[in-house]
């Protein structure tokens, strides 16, 4: 099959090199996947430029794909059958560790060491049983690829949110999301839903209106970013204010809880001059430098909580899932790049000049890497 690998030489399609890699092959206990599309992850890029994983490396992992092979037993035991359209996330945790425990399922041993075979940058892919049972949802027939391919980002933002504690909050409250990528985006978009709906079935963001009987509509909510295309995405994505600049933002409009979904090594410092007493600032992006540190005081004196969010648990990629498959929560126009396996490195080069908000692999339509037919 064609595959994309990590290649440290091909600095000039993000060091992405299409090869031809072995198939791989479903056993007594996986199935194999045809991959009908991938989201491209910042994660997945950092890896690249920052050279975290081995040359030949499959990245991505916001994966979308079909069964293609799945024996008798696997197929009964899980309701899927050869055609079926699924999601996946690429980890599983355990269920059983301390962190499993205490809903920080990305923190497990097994969560960590589990992943697809290869990647989801390739035609097809191999499943573990342990995916079957734990994080593969069959989609429904209105899904489309591309909004499913965010499944996995959407639920990362949605545990984020929980962890925050916005939603306990008393009171009127602002929060800025510092950063406008799809991420930023994806995080305002979802908090802008959850203000307006107290009806939730599943979600612990409801169970808190409930326990509470505290409906919080008192939530102002800002989006900070330099750049105007994604500053116009914002104020149509139900954002109050938008700013180029965090120095615009005066002392009555100073947040509470600020999201870092940025990247930038200044975001953690800007948020603590910025953020009023007592506030919680989300750390959920990497930085390039992670030497900087800031001062003690600061977070003693003002009494600051940082916390940080890294990917999901198994109950938020279901309520991902959920948000999505009702329309409830809008992604496709996030896409701002589509691409094919030919061309992904030289698109990614490309919607990094263009400011593009997220580039898709779109491997429904095989016709481009497939020779033409007799
Ligand atoms: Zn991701
Ligand atoms: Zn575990």
């Amino acid at each position: 099959m064609k595959a994309l690998v990590y290649s440290p030489a091909a600095a000039a399609t993000a060091f992405l090199d299409l090869i031809e890699y072995e198939t791989p092959q479903d056993t007594e206990y996986s199935c194999l996947i045809k991959v009908l599309g991938c989201g491209v992850c910042g994660s997945d890029l950092l890896k690249l430029e920052r050279a975290l994983v081995k040359p030949n490396t499959v990245l991505g992992h916001e994966m979308v794909g079909e069964v293609f092979e799945i024996n008798e037993a696997l197929s009964r035991k899980y309701n899927l059958k050869k055609g079926d359209r699924i999601v996946s996330s690429h980890h599983v945790p355990c269920g059983k560790c301390n962190y499993c425990l205490n809903d920080k399922e990305s923190l497990c041993s097994q969560f960590k060491s589990t992943n697809f075979n290869p990647g989801a940058f390739c035609e097809y892919l191999e499943l573990s049983e342990d995916h079957l049972k734990h994080t593969v949802i069959k989609l429904n027939e209105e899904t489309s690829n591309l909004s499913a391919s965010f499944t996995e980002p959407v639920a990362c933002c949605i545990k984020a949110i929980k962890k925050s504690g916005l939603f306990a909050h008393k009171g009127s409250t602002t929060v800025l999301i510092l950063g406008l990528g799809s991420i930023g985006l994806i995080i305002g978009r979802l908090i802008n839903y959850y203000r307006k709906h107290k009806d939730l079935l599943h979600s612990s963001v409801s169970e808190l209106y409930t326990q509470q009987n505290y409906y919080q509509e008192g939530i102002n909510l800002y989006g900070c970013d330099p750049i105007e295309t994604k500053l116009k995405l914002a104020a149509e994505s139900g954002f109050d204010k938008v700013f180029n600049d965090i120095a615009l933002i005066n002392n009555a409009e100073k947040p509470d809880y600020i999201f870092l979904s940025a990247g930038a090594n200044i975001c953690i410092d800007l948020a603590i001059s910025y953020i009023r007493d007592g506030g919680t600032i989300v750390v959920f992006s990497s930085v390039p430098d992670s030497a900087k540190a800031f001062t003690n005081n600061d977070i003693y004196y003002k009494e600051l909580s940082i916390i940080s969010s890294y990917s999901p648990n198994l109950s938020d990629l279901k309520e991902s899932y959920q948000l999505i498959s009702e329309n409830k929560i809008r992604v496709s126009d996030l896409i701002s790049h589509t691409a094919n396996l030919s061309n992904l490195g030289e698109i990614i080069v490309k919607a990094r000049k263009d400011n593009g908000i997220k580039v898709y692999l779109d491997l429904g339509d095989r016709a481009v890497i497939r020779p033409p037919q007799p």
